[in-house]
């Protein structure tokens, strides 16, 4: 295996990965670095938490190093929370050059940024929305002459999701020179690679593990089946099993909406168990004194949405629970990726409802790996189960005397504002859509009912026949 002189790396910064722990490139940094360095567009796509930031923070601050000055790279990422850790390597690696980066991201000081921004830093960290703001707003720094931009986790700013970022990155775009290095990172980089190809134009560098599986092998990936009443329950035994086993161990626990992240935050404290959330209705400096104070263990228990599924490193996370089973098989994959990080053990435990089966089935598909049951003794979960459900009643009943649905709407409104939608009519679509859903999904209840009453049926009639036989069988004995 090459160490990191032989790809063309500094001593100084070689040096400077030692001191972080960092000896030899893994095989994300091995493939990309000398590709990069020889100054090739490049995309890499590797499992989370295999060194993919390092893998593009150390060529650019290497040609930083060679030629500085400000801006010269320009980094997008989904989520607040992963500018903060990308700025974070940039300025540790780039420590003995004397790096300055600067963070623009939503829900912070737009006044500070507009000045950081002003002072020519040599790395700027962003998230599209605010950076696109900031660049319709002013005019005071420019992005012309930037040699590099990187679009980390860049399949996510590309695909039209829950945040759209098609327009701000337009505008971004269309600020940036066309003759620069342009730098694509994600654990689920091929879904997407046609787009992707029309923005890293300059002969492209395309780099993929050569693994089958899109999971490491670390990882050791389980699920739980229960109904959906007493999913509850098996979450809160599984807590109270990894806590009382493991008193070093973080949890994170991920689940789709705001709401019930702040339901299960205020349930899992009413039993006492240290917990934290971190979703998008919270305001941005929550947000990153909860996730500090995860990071620093002074909360052993996270409990995110999505906006925490990709990209976070933190080494304490040793399980990973998915309360709802993820819709996309790629949320699933960026979910566990928060364990089993840098060659570490992890596990990840989904619960599986009746509904949820064919979910199952396409992310087996995907990562091509099957989930193995995790055992749970379940006279254990009944005997919780009546205090859980009215546990958690009681927290619906005290969010819903607070603002929260209001607040979550007013937020809603906004955004739809900005987007140039009208909020009526949208709320007209979704309630038509919803309506749809909903008929659709009595629908499929429906149906599976009736097969479970045919099974039922045929049983039994298979075991009158059966008994019908035996007595015929023994009269015919007995005569
Ligand atoms: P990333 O995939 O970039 O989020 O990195 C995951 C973790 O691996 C981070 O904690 C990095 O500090 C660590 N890391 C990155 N490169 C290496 C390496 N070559 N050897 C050991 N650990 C690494």
């Amino acid at each position: 295996m090459a160490d990191f002189s032989s790809l063309g790396l500094s001593d100084w910064l070689v040096k400077q990965c030692k001191q972080l722990g960092v000896n030899k490139p893994t095989p994300v940094q091995e493939n990309c670095i000398p590709a990069i360095l020889e100054g090739r567009d490049c995309m890499g796509c590797a499992k989370t938490g295999s060194g993919k930031t390092a893998a593009f923070v150390l060529p650019v601050v290497q040609k930083l190093s060679e030629d500085p000055y400000g801006i010269f790279c320009l980094v997008l990422t989904p989520t607040r929370e992963l500018a903060y850790q990308i700025a974070e390597q940039f300025r540790v690696l780039g420590k003995p050059l004397g790096l300055r980066d600067c963070i623009v991201v939503g829900g912070m000081d737009m006044v500070s940024q507009a000045i950081e921004l002003s002072n020519q830093p040599h790395v700027v960290v962003s998230t599209p929305g605010r950076l696109a703001d900031h660049i319709r707003s002013s005019n005071t720094f420019s992005m012309r002459k930037i040699q590099f931009l990187i679009l980390d986790e860049a399949d996510r700013l590309l695909e039209q999701g829950c945040t759209d970022f098609t327009k701000d990155l337009e505008t971004i775009l269309g600020t940036l020179p066309a003759k620069r290095q342009t730098l694509l990172f994600s654990a689920t980089l091929t879904d997407t690679l046609h787009e992707l190809k029309n923005i890293a134009m300059n002969r492209p560098f395309f780099w993929e593990s050569t693994s089958e599986t899109r999971t490491v092998e670390e990882l050791d990936q389980r699920y739980v089946l229960t109904p959906e009443k007493v999913k509850d329950a098996y979450l809160v035994h599984l807590i109270q099993k990894f806590t009382d086993e493991h008193d070093d161990w973080s949890i994170m626990i991920f689940t789709n909406t705001c709401k019930n992240c702040q339901i299960l935050t205020m349930m899992l404290r009413e039993f006492n168990f240290q917990t934290i959330s971190l979703h998008s209705m919270m305001k941005q400096k929550q947000r990153f004194a909860n996730l500090a104070k995860f990071k620093a263990s002074v909360f052993k228990i996270l409990i995110a949405t999505d906006v925490a599924a990709r990209g976070l490193d933190i080494p304490t996370v040793q399980v990973v629970i998915n309360h709802n089973t993820p819709g996309l098989p790629k949320i699933y994959i960026h979910r566990v990726g928060r364990t089993a990080r840098a060659g570490r053990h992890g596990v990840s435990i989904t619960l599986v409802t009746q509904y949820d089966i064919h979910l199952v089935q396409s992310i087996e598909e995907l990562i091509q790996t099957k989930l193995k049951e995790y055992p749970v003794v379940e006279k254990e979960v009944l005997k919780i189960l009546t205090q859980v459900n009215v546990t958690r009643r009681q927290c619906e009943i005290k969010l819903e005397s607070t603002d929260f649905d209001e607040k979550k709407e007013i937020n809603k409104r906004k955004q739809l504002i900005l987007e140039g939608k009208d909020p009526d009519l949208e709320a007209k679509r979704k309630a038509e859509l919803e309506k749809i859903q909903s008929q659709k999904k009595k629908f499929k209840q429906r149906i599976q009912e009736t097969i479970q009453q045919q099974q039922r049926v045929q049983l039994k009639k298979k075991l009158t026949k059966r008994k019908q036989m035996k007595n015929k069988k023994a009269a015919q004995k007995t005569a």
